[in-house]
């Protein structure tokens, strides 16, 4: 057994690796493996139904919300949003929370004019900037509700009468928001909702179609919503891993329950880290995320043998990432609360060893 903590692609429920792994060898009975499978069959269009279908229910979403899953990871959506949202002159605000915020900031450049609103590079990204002011003019306000890299979290997502858009790639479906006050949310699948390979769009249709410039098809999500997210071959495997993930979620009692989880998840680590002599968390306690846990040692010498130690103890990808340095857990919706106590014991007895 082998305990993965890695930011991703990341954990996800053993039941979906074992249905997963069977539809590969043969899907359904059909004698046929998923990997082979028509996109326009009946059965594969139930597949990309039922998932988007999924996200609706699992967000509360309204009628005017379209759920679509496209190529291209959340790095396509840091281009295709303003491509889709901006015209060259149009303003748009920005939020500067991390490597990820500053690459959508960079990709927008092409398209409009961000605007970087706040910014906590100077510090290393280690908290969340929270008095910013939004021009009126801006056509939307862009946020990462979690920054994986550093570990930090918005708690409360920022009151804006822009239009607000947020990459939640890695805290999408994981606790409860008001998804409707979004109008446009991308996640890559690969952290919280299934195989890499996939990005999942939720966007507010209402705000499509507002701009001049001419889109190329695949990359207008008009017609990706005009044809049901099967514009062109959707990837087969990543959607049906998705639709897993979500029945799973769903089983569960939805967001509302996982969130539950992941909040007792969360505290038990970050306790541990505050109480333990060795470790310090690298972020600001009221930005701390509840999927990135980030942390260091105190004496930096100790950290090859703690990261020794725990892989030694099955533990993996808690190596933190090398622009913030020392370690990070990963605690998706995936990730038993078991495996957070096994680490949380071992840092216990690393101290009593150190
Ligand atoms: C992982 C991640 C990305 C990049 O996702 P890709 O699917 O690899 O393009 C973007 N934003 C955030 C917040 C991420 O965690």
């Amino acid at each position: 057994m082998v305990y993965n903590f890695n930011a991703g692609p990341s954990i996800l429920p053993t039941e979906v690796f074992e249905e997963a792994a069977v539809a590969v060898l043969n899907y359904d009975n059909s004698g046929l493996s998923i990997l082979e499978y028509g996109h326009r069959t009946p059965a594969f269009e139930g597949i990309m139904q039922e998932a988007r279908q999924l996200i609706k229910e699992l967000m509360h979403l309204d009628d005017n919300h379209e759920v679509l899953f496209l190529h291209g990871g959340a790095s396509t959506q840091f281009m295709q949003v303003p491509m889709n949202l901006l015209d060259v002159k149009d303003i748009a605000a920005y939020t500067d929370t991390g490597v990820w915020a500053a690459k959508a900031i960079k990709e927008a450049k092409l398209f409009g004019k961000p605007e970087v609103v706040c910014s906590s590079k100077e510090k290393g990204y280690t908290f969340l900037p929270k008095d910013f002011a939004v021009p009126n003019d801006c056509k939307y306000l862009h946020i990462t509700t979690n920054n994986t890299i550093y570990g930090t979290q918005w708690q409360k997502i920022p009151v804006t009468s822009n239009s607000l858009i947020a990459d939640m790639s890695s805290d999408i479906l994981s606790r409860e928001l008001d998804f409707n006050a979004f109008d446009l949310i991308y996640a890559g699948a690969q952290k919280n909702i299934g195989a890499a390979g996939v990005t999942i769009v939720v966007v507010n249709k209402n705000i499509l179609g507002k701009i001049k410039r001419n889109i190329p098809t695949m990359m207008d999500y008009r017609n990706h919503i005009a044809e049901g997210s099967m514009l062109n071959t959707p990837p087969v495997f990543a959607v049906y891993t998705c639709m897993l993930t979500l029945r799973w979620l769903k089983k569960l009692g939805g967001v509302k329950a996982i969130e539950k989880i992941n909040n007792e998840k969360a505290a038990l680590l970050y306790a541990e880290i505050d109480r333990n002599n060795l470790f310090t968390g690298i972020v600001e306690k009221e930005d701390r995320s509840k999927m990135n846990v980030t942390f260091v040692m105190n004496d930096k010498n100790k950290e090859a043998a703690f990261l020794q130690f725990a892989n030694d103890n099955n533990i993996i990808g808690i190596k933190g990432h090398r622009s913030a340095g020392g370690f990070r857990a990963s605690l998706y919706n995936a990730m038993p609360l078991s495996s957070v106590k096994l680490l949380v014991d071992l840092m216990k007895e690393f101290e009593r060893n150190n």
